[in-house]
């Protein structure tokens, strides 16, 4: 689990490092209270996913 507040900081700090593509993704779940359809992050860009997203992924690596 990733706080939210931590997936900002990481969106920024990728975003100052131009934004490079992400090569791999690493997603973990964000903690959250409340709904919300983006409650997956990647720790390496920040990038947020929902459910939906991360479920297309993992099938798409076979797993
Ligand atoms: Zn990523």
């Amino acid at each position: 689990m990733v706080q939210i507040s931590d997936v900002a900081k990481i969106r920024q700090r990728w975003i100052d490092a131009g934004s490079p593509a992400c090569e791999r993704h690493n997603l973990d779940q964000e903690f959250h209270l409340g709904a919300r359809d983006t409650d997956w992050a990647c720790l390496n860009c920040g990038e947020e996913f929902s459910r939906q997203e991360v479920r297309a992924m993992r099938d798409a690596d076979g797993n």
